[in-house]
């Protein structure tokens, strides 16, 4: 994280609990599909004519996976350590947020043991690019490929078609500190 920010959100060293062994972290983003710029997923490029919208990459599923991280350390979250109303995140490879959030992550002791998300979108199928999905974030977070999941639906009934929605969930565990 660039120093030239100190985000107003930031929690008091004095009122942090290190006690838990375990904490859980919830993210969620939606993007809007536009034409002309590539689909980004999961740190993966899909083919398809038509990317997600936004400040940054768009990278949907990356964002949500990163608001869970920061969520579960509650650090502040991913809009406002990467403001969209700062030039320096204007296209960005959405791994730079993620990396952000594991090292808050890390400096608050604890380790991801393992992520579960869900995609809704109504296109591109991603059946077929799931495996490399799943892998890309995998190697992203440092885990294996077997904590990673990524399951995708498709938004029945709920008219957001021109969107990708993501949901992630994250479970941490307290690093084990020998002396
Ligand atoms: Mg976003």
């Amino acid at each position: 994280m660039p120093n030239h920010r100190r985000p107003t959100a930031e929690i008091p060293p004095e009122t942090r609990s290190s006690k838990l062994r375990t904490r859980i972290g919830y993210g969620w983003d939606s993007h809007e599909f536009k034409r002309g710029i590539p689909l980004k997923i999961g740190g993966v490029t899909l083919p398809h004519p038509r990317g997600l919208g936004g400040h940054s990459d768009g990278d949907v599923l990356l964002h949500a996976i990163t608001d869970a991280l920061l969520g579960a350390v509650a650090a502040p979250d991913i809009g406002t350590l990467f403001s969209p109303s700062d030039s320096e995140w204007k296209g960005a490879d959405s791994a730079i947020f993620l990396a952000e959030a594991l090292r808050r992550v890390r400096e608050a002791g604890y380790a991801v043991a393992n992520l579960d998300s869900t995609l809704i979108l109504a296109a591109p199928k991603i059946g077929p690019h799931s495996a490399r999905i799943r892998a890309r974030v995998a190697e992203l977070m440092g885990l294996p490929a077997d904590c990673v999941g990524v399951k995708a639906k498709t938004p029945e009934g709920m008219g957001t078609d021109n969107a990708a929605i993501a949901h992630a969930v994250v479970l941490l565990e307290k690093k084990i500190t020998r002396r």
